[in-house]
């Protein structure tokens, strides 16, 4: 097997099929056998998976992957990274390596059979809107998420209310699914190293959500009119942004029991699913 785990392999590697590599990608590939061990452990593989991997790089993660499942979809941007992924990847016979944009990738066409796990070191700049997609639209086609991001991406998804990392990301996947830091990575596991430091999340996708919003777009589109004013009151935002009159809404807060003048970056997940249920079923539709 192509030996992966040591910055000198990986710059061979990458020196023999003449590549240098693109930071726009987020390419920095790990290089260190616990992290990985770490990475699968997390992700709970059973013999029986089908793993979806964005992003394989030169395939460290890959390797590990198709080793613990039955079979390994892994969707890559880069097409330079073809003739080394075809090298290190030359063992396993279970593995599909697919040449596109993840952000372009037909995820339903992928779990036809059943819910796939997402297991990957994910790219920076598409990780926030790949979850959002995912979690928006996809999430039926995921029976888990086993995602390195950036640490603060991380901080982002698990945040309490009230604190500046709580926004429109934390309610979504706190409420589309359960989310836990199963751990955090330093930057020095990576070759080349990255300027900042990243975070395991696992997040377990719910088909029956723990909180009944009446309608999911109706929901996402009254969190996502919250955040985008965090600091006006509840009151002001939801009055500009959604066709109720301030009948309506001080109606909405005197029977949810939530004060209309708390700032919406304050709300729990339960209480935005709360105001959410009530407006929409007061409306009908929107
Ligand atoms: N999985 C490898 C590892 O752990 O060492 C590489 C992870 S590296 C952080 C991110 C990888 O995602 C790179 O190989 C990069 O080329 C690829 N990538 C970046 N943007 C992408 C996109 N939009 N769709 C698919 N792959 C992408």
């Amino acid at each position: 097997m192509v030996k992966l785990s040591t910055p000198t392999d990986v710059a061979k590697l990458l020196a023999q099929h003449g590549i240098r590599l693109k930071k726009k990608w987020g390419q920095n590939f790990l290089v260190d056998e616990n992290i990985l061990r770490k990475i699968v452990h997390t992700a709970n593989l059973e013999q029986t998976d089908t793993v979806l991997e964005i992003g394989p790089g030169i395939g460290s993660l890959t390797q590990k992957l198709a080793e613990k499942v039955k079979a390994v979809t892994a969707v890559e941007i880069d097409a330079r990274l073809f003739s080394v992924l075809q090298a290190t990847l030359a063992d396993y016979d279970n593995v599909e390596l697919v040449h596109q944009d993840a952000m372009d990738f037909d995820w339903r066409a992928h779990c036809a059979q059943k819910p796939v796990k997402l297991v990957a070191n994910l790219p920076y700049n598409v990780a926030t809107p790949l979850f959002y997609r995912w979690l928006k639209e996809y999430r039926d086609c995921f029976s888990l998420f086993v995602c390195m991001v950036q640490k603060e991406v991380a901080q982002r998804i698990v945040a309490p209310p009230g604190g500046k990392a709580y926004g429109s990301l934390a309610v979504l996947c706190q409420y589309a699914g359960r989310c836990e830091i199963a751990f955090n990575v330093p930057r020095t596991v990576f070759f080349p190293r990255p300027d900042v430091s990243s975070a395991v999340v696992r997040i377990t996708p719910l088909t029956n959500p723990s909180y009944d919003v009446g309608d999911e777009r109706f929901f996402f589109r009254l969190v996502d009119a919250v955040f985008a004013q965090r600091r006006k009151t509840l009151f002001n935002t939801l009055h500009a942004a959604l066709p109720f009159s301030k009948e309506e809404l001080a109606d909405a807060g005197a029977a949810t029991g939530i004060d209309m003048s708390r700032r919406g970056e304050t709300l729990s997940v339960e209480e935005f699913a709360k105001i959410s249920r009530l407006l929409y079923t007061r409306k009908g539709s929107i």
